[in-house]
Protein backbone atom coordinates (compact mmCIF):
# COMPACT_ATOMS: atom_id res chain seq x y z
CA UNK A 1 0.00 0.00 0.00
CA UNK A 2 1.08 3.69 -1.01
CA UNK A 3 1.53 5.28 2.52
CA UNK A 4 1.78 8.97 4.12
CA UNK A 5 3.09 9.54 7.52
CA UNK A 6 2.28 13.41 8.47
CA UNK A 7 3.75 15.33 11.37
CA UNK A 8 1.77 18.26 12.66
CA UNK A 9 2.42 20.46 15.73
CA UNK A 10 2.76 24.08 16.63
CA UNK A 11 6.18 25.88 15.04
CA UNK A 12 8.76 25.18 17.27
CA UNK A 13 7.44 21.24 18.85
CA UNK A 14 10.17 20.03 16.83
CA UNK A 15 9.09 18.40 13.55
CA UNK A 16 11.57 18.81 11.68
CA UNK A 17 14.07 18.04 13.97
CA UNK A 18 12.47 14.71 14.26
CA UNK A 19 11.55 14.28 10.77
CA UNK A 20 15.19 14.81 9.39
CA UNK A 21 15.83 11.97 12.07
CA UNK A 22 13.59 9.87 11.14
CA UNK A 23 14.88 10.38 6.84
CA UNK A 24 18.55 9.51 8.20
CA UNK A 25 17.82 6.60 10.48
CA UNK A 26 15.23 4.91 7.17
CA UNK A 27 16.50 6.61 4.29
CA UNK A 28 15.87 3.28 2.22
CA UNK A 29 11.82 3.35 3.35
CA UNK A 30 10.83 7.20 3.60
CA UNK A 31 11.18 10.14 1.80
CA UNK A 32 10.26 14.04 2.75
CA UNK A 33 7.52 15.46 0.81
CA UNK A 34 9.05 19.13 -0.15
CA UNK A 35 6.60 21.82 0.27
CA UNK A 36 5.53 24.75 -1.66
CA UNK A 37 6.00 28.16 0.15
CA UNK A 38 5.67 31.82 0.02
CA UNK A 39 7.82 32.47 2.44
CA UNK A 40 11.53 33.46 2.15
CA UNK A 41 14.62 30.97 2.99
CA UNK A 42 16.19 30.93 5.81
CA UNK A 43 19.77 30.86 6.22
CA UNK A 44 20.61 27.47 5.45
CA UNK A 45 17.68 26.68 3.72
CA UNK A 46 17.94 25.78 0.03
CA UNK A 47 14.92 26.03 -3.26
CA UNK A 48 14.12 22.46 -3.40
CA UNK A 49 15.49 20.62 -0.55
CA UNK A 50 13.70 22.39 2.57
CA UNK A 51 10.91 24.11 0.17
CA UNK A 52 10.15 24.74 -3.06
CA UNK A 53 10.31 28.80 -2.66
CA UNK A 54 7.75 30.47 -4.54
CA UNK A 55 6.26 34.08 -5.36
CA UNK A 56 2.65 34.75 -4.41
CA UNK A 57 1.56 34.26 -8.26
CA UNK A 58 3.17 31.48 -9.01
CA UNK A 59 1.66 29.65 -5.94
CA UNK A 60 -1.82 30.72 -6.97
CA UNK A 61 -1.30 29.57 -10.62
CA UNK A 62 -0.80 26.10 -9.14
CA UNK A 63 -3.41 26.08 -7.37
CA UNK A 64 -5.70 26.61 -9.99
CA UNK A 65 -3.88 24.16 -11.62
CA UNK A 66 -5.23 21.92 -9.38
CA UNK A 67 -1.19 21.10 -8.12
CA UNK A 68 -1.63 21.00 -4.62
CA UNK A 69 -3.20 18.19 -2.28
CA UNK A 70 -4.08 20.83 0.44
CA UNK A 71 -2.63 24.44 0.70
CA UNK A 72 -2.94 26.85 3.50
CA UNK A 73 -2.13 30.25 4.69
CA UNK A 74 -0.67 29.46 7.88
CA UNK A 75 0.27 32.94 9.17
CA UNK A 76 -0.87 35.59 7.43
CA UNK A 77 -0.40 36.28 4.00
CA UNK A 78 2.16 33.48 4.03
CA UNK A 79 0.68 29.50 1.80
CA UNK A 80 2.45 26.41 2.11
CA UNK A 81 1.02 23.57 0.22
CA UNK A 82 1.39 19.96 -0.58
CA UNK A 83 2.13 19.29 -4.25
CA UNK A 84 0.86 15.87 -5.73
CA UNK A 85 4.45 15.91 -7.66
CA UNK A 86 6.10 15.22 -4.94
CA UNK A 87 4.39 12.63 -3.41
CA UNK A 88 3.90 10.71 -7.20
CA UNK A 89 7.55 10.81 -7.49
CA UNK A 90 7.90 9.34 -3.94
CA UNK A 91 5.42 6.49 -3.97
CA UNK A 92 7.01 5.74 -7.68
CA UNK A 93 9.96 4.94 -5.78
CA UNK A 94 8.02 2.79 -3.53
CA UNK A 95 8.69 4.87 -0.50
CA UNK A 96 6.41 6.65 2.48
CA UNK A 97 6.14 10.44 2.35
CA UNK A 98 6.53 11.90 5.16
CA UNK A 99 5.23 15.69 5.61
CA UNK A 100 5.99 18.08 8.25
CA UNK A 101 2.77 20.36 7.91
CA UNK A 102 0.44 22.37 10.32
CA UNK A 103 -2.45 21.53 12.15
CA UNK A 104 -5.28 21.70 9.33
CA UNK A 105 -3.11 20.67 6.11
CA UNK A 106 -2.36 17.70 8.68
CA UNK A 107 -6.08 16.68 9.16
CA UNK A 108 -6.99 17.41 5.77
CA UNK A 109 -4.54 14.82 4.01
CA UNK A 110 -5.73 12.54 6.97
CA UNK A 111 -9.23 13.16 5.50
CA UNK A 112 -8.35 12.46 2.00
CA UNK A 113 -6.40 9.18 2.98
CA UNK A 114 -7.35 7.11 5.92
CA UNK A 115 -6.01 4.31 7.00
CA UNK A 116 -3.35 4.76 4.37
CA UNK A 117 -1.86 7.90 6.08
CA UNK A 118 -1.10 7.84 10.00
CA UNK A 119 -0.51 11.70 11.67
CA UNK A 120 1.11 12.09 14.16
CA UNK A 121 0.56 15.11 16.93
CA UNK A 122 4.15 15.96 17.98
CA UNK A 123 3.73 18.00 21.25
CA UNK A 124 6.06 20.22 23.19
CA UNK A 125 5.78 19.51 27.39
CA UNK A 126 4.49 23.05 27.90
CA UNK A 127 3.92 26.21 25.65
CA UNK A 128 6.87 27.85 28.16
CA UNK A 129 8.85 25.15 26.66
CA UNK A 130 7.82 25.90 23.27
CA UNK A 131 8.50 29.63 23.23
CA UNK A 132 11.79 29.00 24.77
CA UNK A 133 12.77 26.97 21.71
CA UNK A 134 11.54 29.57 19.31
CA UNK A 135 13.05 31.68 20.89
CA UNK A 136 16.25 30.00 20.97
CA UNK A 137 16.13 28.91 17.23
CA UNK A 138 16.31 33.12 16.67
CA UNK A 139 15.00 32.42 12.85
CA UNK A 140 12.04 34.55 13.30
CA UNK A 141 12.10 38.71 13.61
CA UNK A 142 9.74 39.62 16.94
CA UNK A 143 6.49 40.14 15.22
CA UNK A 144 7.21 36.57 13.60
CA UNK A 145 7.83 34.96 16.63
CA UNK A 146 4.53 36.16 18.58
CA UNK A 147 2.47 35.25 15.03
CA UNK A 148 3.66 31.97 16.05
CA UNK A 149 3.80 31.47 20.07
CA UNK A 150 -0.02 33.28 19.61
CA UNK A 151 -1.10 30.54 17.37
CA UNK A 152 0.13 27.79 19.53
CA UNK A 153 -2.61 27.25 22.10
CA UNK A 154 -5.47 27.35 19.02
CA UNK A 155 -2.93 24.62 17.32
CA UNK A 156 -2.79 22.64 20.13
CA UNK A 157 -6.25 21.98 20.76
CA UNK A 158 -6.17 19.54 17.17
CA UNK A 159 -4.46 17.07 19.39
CA UNK A 160 -7.60 14.87 19.88
CA UNK A 161 -8.19 14.88 16.25
CA UNK A 162 -4.74 12.84 15.59
CA UNK A 163 -4.46 8.89 15.33
CA UNK A 164 -1.06 9.65 17.93
CA UNK A 165 0.31 12.18 19.70
CA UNK A 166 4.37 12.24 21.52
CA UNK A 167 5.43 14.81 24.01
CA UNK A 168 8.58 15.44 22.49
CA UNK A 169 10.34 16.32 26.04
CA UNK A 170 13.96 14.34 25.73
CA UNK A 171 14.88 14.47 22.34
CA UNK A 172 16.50 11.10 22.60
CA UNK A 173 13.22 9.28 23.54
CA UNK A 174 11.18 11.29 21.18
CA UNK A 175 13.90 9.72 18.40
CA UNK A 176 12.82 6.27 19.46
CA UNK A 177 9.17 6.52 20.45
CA UNK A 178 8.51 7.90 16.68
CA UNK A 179 10.74 5.42 15.04
CA UNK A 180 8.85 2.76 16.60
CA UNK A 181 5.92 4.25 15.49
CA UNK A 182 6.92 4.62 11.93
CA UNK A 183 8.23 1.33 11.32
CA UNK A 184 5.14 -0.53 13.16
CA UNK A 185 2.67 1.43 10.87
CA UNK A 186 4.54 0.52 7.70
CA UNK A 187 4.96 -3.02 8.34
CA UNK A 188 1.25 -3.33 8.53
CA UNK A 189 -0.42 -4.47 5.24
P1 LIG B 1 9.41 22.84 14.18
O1 LIG B 1 9.89 22.23 12.91
O2 LIG B 1 8.26 22.08 14.78
O3 LIG B 1 9.10 24.31 14.07
P2 LIG B 1 12.18 22.49 15.14
O4 LIG B 1 12.49 21.08 14.78
O5 LIG B 1 12.76 23.58 14.28
O6 LIG B 1 10.57 22.71 15.27
O7 LIG B 1 12.58 22.70 16.67
C1 LIG B 1 12.53 24.00 17.27
C2 LIG B 1 13.82 24.23 18.07
O8 LIG B 1 13.80 23.38 19.24
C3 LIG B 1 15.08 23.88 17.29
O9 LIG B 1 16.08 24.80 17.61
C4 LIG B 1 15.43 22.46 17.81
O10 LIG B 1 16.82 22.22 17.75
C5 LIG B 1 14.93 22.50 19.25
N1 LIG B 1 14.43 21.19 19.76
C6 LIG B 1 13.66 20.28 19.11
N2 LIG B 1 13.34 19.24 19.91
C7 LIG B 1 13.93 19.50 21.12
C8 LIG B 1 13.99 18.79 22.38
N3 LIG B 1 13.37 17.62 22.58
N4 LIG B 1 14.69 19.35 23.37
C9 LIG B 1 15.30 20.56 23.21
N5 LIG B 1 15.30 21.28 22.06
C10 LIG B 1 14.62 20.75 21.02
P1 LIG C 1 8.07 27.00 8.76
O1 LIG C 1 7.84 28.37 8.19
O2 LIG C 1 8.49 27.04 10.21
O3 LIG C 1 8.94 26.13 7.90
O4 LIG C 1 6.65 26.25 8.76
C1 LIG C 1 5.53 26.89 9.29
C2 LIG C 1 4.37 25.93 9.35
O5 LIG C 1 3.92 25.58 8.04
C3 LIG C 1 4.70 24.62 10.05
O6 LIG C 1 3.62 24.31 10.93
C4 LIG C 1 4.77 23.63 8.91
O7 LIG C 1 4.43 22.34 9.36
C5 LIG C 1 3.69 24.19 7.98
N1 LIG C 1 3.80 23.67 6.61
C6 LIG C 1 4.90 23.40 5.90
N2 LIG C 1 4.59 22.91 4.69
C7 LIG C 1 3.24 22.82 4.64
C8 LIG C 1 2.30 22.36 3.66
O8 LIG C 1 2.65 21.89 2.58
N3 LIG C 1 0.99 22.43 3.98
C9 LIG C 1 0.55 22.94 5.16
N4 LIG C 1 -0.77 22.95 5.36
N5 LIG C 1 1.40 23.39 6.11
C10 LIG C 1 2.72 23.33 5.86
Amino acid sequence: MEKLIIFSAPSGSGKTTVVKHLLSVMESTLAFSVSATTRSPRPGELNGREYHFLQLEDFRQKIKDGEFLEHEEVYAGILYGTLWSEVRKIWSEGKAVVFDVDVKGGLNLKRQFGDQALAVFLRPPSVDVLMERLTKRSTEVEHQLKERIAKANYELSFESQYDTVIVNDKLEETFVNCEKLVSDFLSES
